[in-house]
């Protein structure tokens, strides 16, 4: 495992590097360009190059993209639609440009259109996206809270959406708090030993590329997305710690996602993390 934080841009991309290598980041996740709105942003090569350089040297790897927002595959509006896919296509190519293998992607709500014909248009989205993306960058979807009418909560969902394309062309996400929410439980070890378990039988633990890592105060299965500090939710540290020591890849990407990311909670964040490390 490697151990960071979605870190913010504010106050100048060099700065925040600084910062989070400073509090022991190893990697790190950011948003290409604007996170809620359907414009990417210009960002000359030579800006990007110089990013790549300050991460290299602050020894922050692999850089994981978390893409906009607004993006969704599932949408039932047409337009929607094409600027879900155009805005999706520019941040895989950004993500090349950054050398970063990972971009994750929220798996979509189908707005009421119904999951079926939301899951399809997903896998067909992604099928038609996998012909212009970059090779070297990998889509990795993430597991939803459940909320409204949004995918990708159940694992099967995620399993089912894998499984439509060759072996090791996506990959998954997990996000500690959005699986609480959608009632997947990792309150003790017994817990997170079941819900592995079923995310292992689901989808198949190999996929698994990135843990967002958050605490939630939602009681299990709320199905709404709200992330806390650790140690200040509901998912007990015997559950953290026996998530944490299940014997992941040595270069996995385990990344806070937690409130206030920027401030100084992110130290007292990734100090929680490590302190159940063994
Ligand atoms: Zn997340």
């Amino acid at each position: 495992m490697r151990f960071g934080v979605h870190m913010g841009l504010k106050g100048g991309f060099g700065a925040n590097v600084k910062r989070v290598a400073e509090i022991g980041c190893e990697t790190v996740q950011i948003f290409p360009g604007n996170p809620t709105g359907w414009k990417m942003g210009k960002l000359d090569e030579r800006e990007i190059a110089k990013r790549v350089a300050l991460l290299d040297e602050a020894g922050l790897h692999p850089l994981v993209i978390h893409s906009a927002y607004l993006i969704n595959l599932a949408t039932s509006s047409g337009e929607f639609l094409v600027k879900s896919k155009q805005l999706l296509n520019q941040t895989m190519e950004r993500a090349a440009l950054y050398g970063a293998p990972f971009v994750v992607l929220h798996t979509g709500n189908h707005g009421g259109q119904g999951v079926e014909k939301g899951m399809a248009q997903v896998i067909e989205s992604i099928n038609e996206g996998l012909e212009a993306w970059p090779e070297e960058v990998m889509l990795l979807l993430e597991n939803t809270a459940g909320s409204g009418t949004a995918l990708g909560a159940r694992f099967e969902e995620l399993g089912e959406i894998l499984r439509s394309f060759e072996k090791g062309k996506l990959g998954i996400c997990i996000d500690t708090a959005h699986s609480w929410a959608a009632g997947h439980d990792l309150g003790s070890a017994e817990a997170v030993e079941k819900t592995l378990a079923h995310l292992d039988k689901a989808v198949g633990l190999e996929h698994l590329k990135t843990i967002h890592v958050n605490d939630t105060k939602v009681k299990l299965g709320a199905r709404v997305d709200r992330h806390a500090h650790i140690g200040e939710g509901a998912i007990s540290p015997e559950g953290f710690g026996a998530l944490l020591n299940y014997g992941w890849p040595e270069d996995l990407p385990v990344i806070l996602e937690t409130p206030e990311n920027g401030t100084d909670w992110d130290r007292v964040n990734l100090e929680a993390l490590l302190k159940l490390v063994r």
